[in-house]
């Protein structure tokens, strides 16, 4: 039993060794992407229900890593997230967002508004304000086309902090939207006083809308809830066309997913907004 008992903590150790040797070898690599500017930002169109025509995109971050193949948040946010560096890569991204849309208003585009995700530590940071405020006025972004999506975990913590924060944010004229809606700790009454343009129903609910009497019923009374507010609604994770019958007849105001189009780069976007204009 002593030989086990010893077996199993060398065994334990080298495990620990080895997740704590993975995490810093991890976080040197982000640090120098962070460095040599690996991370780039791929599209997802936000696309009316009514119109079908794209009113909005969603900026999501993409790690460009040497050795291989573009690398999808979920593998390195987390870490980004434990090591602080969220923030640093977090203005980037707020900036290239702004950057990039002003670029797509000056080559002639129907203005659309780039929504960008925010992690908890650059909620929680005290520099938000200001980098959102000059990352408009050094792209010259009108902030009516800049949204920042938050999630409901970001906003339970501190609450009477997070609601002035997101007044000041809506001071400088951006919009504020709830990402994930309906998987966090949603207090219906949060959205009494949170200063919120609208909501974005997960991706979890829409999965099953045509099969499963819950989700439909639970999307439907978010879509009757949003609409009564007088805020908007997406349908997150649109994969297919009778979802979208479904969520259009439940007042569903906007649609994004695989079924319109993929995240895409940003000279493929600029390419599909060139064919619709002379379309
Ligand atoms: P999210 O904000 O909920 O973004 C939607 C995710 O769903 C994206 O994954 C998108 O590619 C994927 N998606 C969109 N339509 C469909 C669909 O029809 N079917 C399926 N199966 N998936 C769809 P992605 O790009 O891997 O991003 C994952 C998460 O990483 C995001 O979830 C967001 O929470 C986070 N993230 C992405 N970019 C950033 C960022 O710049 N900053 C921070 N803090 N988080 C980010
Ligand atoms: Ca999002
Ligand atoms: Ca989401
Ligand atoms: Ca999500």
């Amino acid at each position: 039993a002593k030989e086990m008992g010893g077996n199993c903590f060398s065994f334990y150790s080298q495990e620990m060794n080895e997740r704590f040797e993975n995490l810093l070898k991890m976080e040197t690599a982000l640090r120098r992407a962070v460095a040599n500017e690996e991370f780039f930002l791929q599209y997802q169109p936000r696309i009316c229900a009514h119109t079908q025509q794209i009113i909005g995109i969603e900026a999501l971050l993409r790690w460009n890593h040497p050795e291989g193949e573009m690398v999808l948040p979920s593998c390195f946010i987390p870490q980004l997230e434990e090591s602080g560096l969220i923030v640093q890569v977090g203005t980037w991204v707020i900036r290239e967002a702004c950057r990039q849309n002003k670029l797509w208003q000056d080559m002639g585009f129907e203005p659309l508004c780039v929504s960008v995700n925010l992690s908890s530590r650059q909620f929680r940071s005290e520099s938000l304000v200001n980098t959102v405020s000059s990352a408009l006025a050094d792209s010259g972004l009108e902030p009516r086309y800049l949204e920042l999506e938050l999630t409901e975990s970001l906003l339970v913590d501190n609450t009477e902090h997070a609601i002035s924060l997101m007044h000041a944010l809506k001071e400088l004229g951006i919009a504020l939207s709830i990402d994930d809606f309906g998987t966090g700790y949603s207090s219906l009454s949060y959205l009494k006083r949170f200063p919120i343009d609208c909501l974005k129903i997960d991706r979890s609910f829409i999965t099953d809308i045509a099969s499963n009497a819950k989700d439909a019923a639970i999307v439907e009374a978010i879509s009757t809830l949003a609409h009564n507010l007088g805020i908007g609604l997406v349908a997150e994770g649109v994969e297919n066309i009778n979802q979208a019958k479904l969520l259009k007849g439940f007042g569903c105001t906007e649609m994004q997913g695989y079924f319109y189009s993929k995240p895409i780069d940003a000279n493929h976007l600029a390419s599909i907004l060139n064919q619709l204009g002379s379309s």
